[in-house]
């Protein structure tokens, strides 16, 4: 297993939370697996600045087949960031706590329309729909 979370210093027990955050689910893949079979995955910081300030845009909570996909593929740092971004607003905010980070109240970014969230959260694909050919 590819192990890069010490860089970051995710405890176990965060790492623990954060795949409870995305209810067991690989967010490349959207497959269930059981906590074991998921991977925190680090993602490129050389690009974004902004990552730095969020901790929870730096990582993707993967199963193990994705996770060797995004770095043999490799799937561009674009594509990893894209997922999450299409994180509902609840994955993002437990994460974002698992991981300690409070956003600052004046960041208007922060911000959430409702009505998108809740169209976010029910119009998750179906299981399987982004499963890899093969
Ligand atoms: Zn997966
Ligand atoms: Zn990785």
């Amino acid at each position: 297993m590819m192990t890069e979370v010490s860089s970051m210093e995710i405890s176990s027990a965060q790492e623990k939370k954060c795949k409870t955050a995305v209810e067991n689910t690989c967010e490349m893949c959207h497959d269930y697996f059981p906590a074991p079979l998921l991977c925190i995955h680090l993602i490129s910081r050389r690009i974004y600045r902004e990552m730095a300030r969020d901790p929870s845009t730096r990582i993707l909570v993967v199963c193990e087949l994705c996770h060797k996909a995004i770095h043999t593929l490799p799937v561009t740092v674009k594509k990893q960031r894209a997922m999450v971004a299409r994180r509902t607003f609840f994955i993002r905010r437990d994460l974002r706590r698992v991981l300690g980070y409070k956003p600052a109240p004046y960041v208007a970014s922060d911000s959430v329309d409702i009505a998108q969230v809740y169209e976010e959260y029910f119009d998750r694909c179906p299981i399987g729909a982004y499963r890899m050919g093969g």
